[in-house]
């Protein structure tokens, strides 16, 4: 794919940019520049450059606007002590966009096509990777039908975009444990649905389940099957681990409605290296509930590339509550947690060659 360049003629001051590193909050605030190319069914990819961040011109009738033909990726890139800027298995998320633009009906872009996109940008932006502790720079590509058509068919324009926000601790003074809300009205997916894509069309139909968890108390929701209403899936964007009293993690397995996270996928190879027994199996919300109130389940978190790890506190429903808001992260939450974003930020050894660098 070749690119293009045209810099940004007004990029942000070094003073206005480092007042948005000293604060930037999460997904507020974007670079200089944004990537994009162009698909039709014609001519390919074609396009492709990087260009000025500013707004789309987007016809009323785009196809995206209608029927939510899009899918998006998320990862992040780290300042080592080197001065290189390094991208967390940036190859795994390529490679999981293909899966889902096959789910979505969008073409296919090539692994070596997005991770060449993502340097692009990153190097054409590198001074708003900071080194500030536990800062990075959170990449979002995304692709999403720009034909402009009302018919319902696969549309033959699309649109490959990569933004970039940078991204401040997610959790100041270690991480915060949060409270989950289990789900009973609604499903996030179901068998034969778009679960297993990142696709925004499931994160609109979370959205409802989101507001019922807040009027609970709650910052999360958990997700169960769709078919039995008895296995646990996932948190909205997260997916979840349970840490058994005699050192088994687990996690549920695969079943083509849940989301194949990188952080999960990355925490099942480190947790055998920690020595625990790793299960992906099916999980039941008894074996949770349960777990927790007689003291077989010893930890739950949840993963996801924005927050890492994230301890869970309490497991509230309609009717009850298992655990402790206020309990401080457990040991083996915190182990994983420290040597995941020790191999990311480089101040550890990276055994599996995870760390691509960009820049
Ligand atoms: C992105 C996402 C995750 C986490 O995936 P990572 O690759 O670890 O960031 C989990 N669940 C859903 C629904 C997601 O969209």
């Amino acid at each position: 794919m070749e690119i293009s360049y045209t810099p940004n003629p007004n990029p942000a001051t070094p003073e206005a940019r480092d007042a948005v590193l000293a604060a930037p909050g999460f997904g507020k605030h974007f670079t200089d520049h944004m990537f994009k190319a162009t698909w039709t069914a014609d001519a390919g990819w074609h396009d492709a450059g990087v260009i000025p961040y500013g707004p789309l011109q987007l016809d009323p009738a785009s196809a995206v606007l209608h029927y939510a033909q899009e899918i998006f990726e998320g990862l992040k890139a780290y300042k080592h002590a080197d001065g290189t800027i390094r991208a967390f298995r940036p190859e795994a998320n390529g490679e999981r966009l293909v899966r889902s633009a096959r789910r979505l009906a969008l073409p296919e872009l090539p692994v070596e096509d997005f991770v060449a996109a993502v340097e692009a940008l990153v190097k054409t932006d590198r001074a708003w990777v900071d080194d500030r502790p536990e800062a990075s720079l959170y990449l979002r590509p995304f692709m999403f039908a720009s034909e402009v058509f009302l018919g319902v068919r696969p549309a033959a324009e699309v649109t490959f975009m990569v933004i970039a926000s940078p991204a401040a601790a997610y959790f100041k003074g270690g991480a915060k444990p949060v409270s989950i809300w289990l789900s009973s009205e609604y499903t996030r997916a179901a068998p034969g649905g778009t679960g297993a894509a990142k696709c925004g069309g499931n994160y609109a139909a979370s959205l409802a389940a989101m507001t019922e968890a807040a009027e609970h108390g709650c910052e999360q929701v958990c997700f169960l099957d769709a078919a039995e209403s008895k296995y646990i899936e996932e948190l909205g964007g997260m997916n979840i681990f349970l840490v058994h009293r005699d050192g088994k993690l687990i996690t549920p397995e695969l079943n083509g409605s849940i989301l194949e996270g990188v952080t999960r996928s990355s925490i099942l190879t480190l947790g055998k290296e920690l020595g625990l027994d790793v299960e992906e199996r099916r999980v039941t919300i008894d074996e949770w509930r349960d777990g927790v109130a007689d003291g077989t389940i010893t930890e739950v978190f949840a993963c996801g590339t924005a927050a890492v790890v994230t301890p869970v506190g309490q497991l509230s429903w309609d009717g009850g509550s298992v655990g402790d808001s206020s309990a401080p992260a457990g040991e083996i939450t915190s182990r994983i947690r420290d040597t995941l974003v020790d191999i990311q930020f480089g101040r550890a050894a990276d055994p599996y060659g995870w760390m691509r660098t960009l820049a």
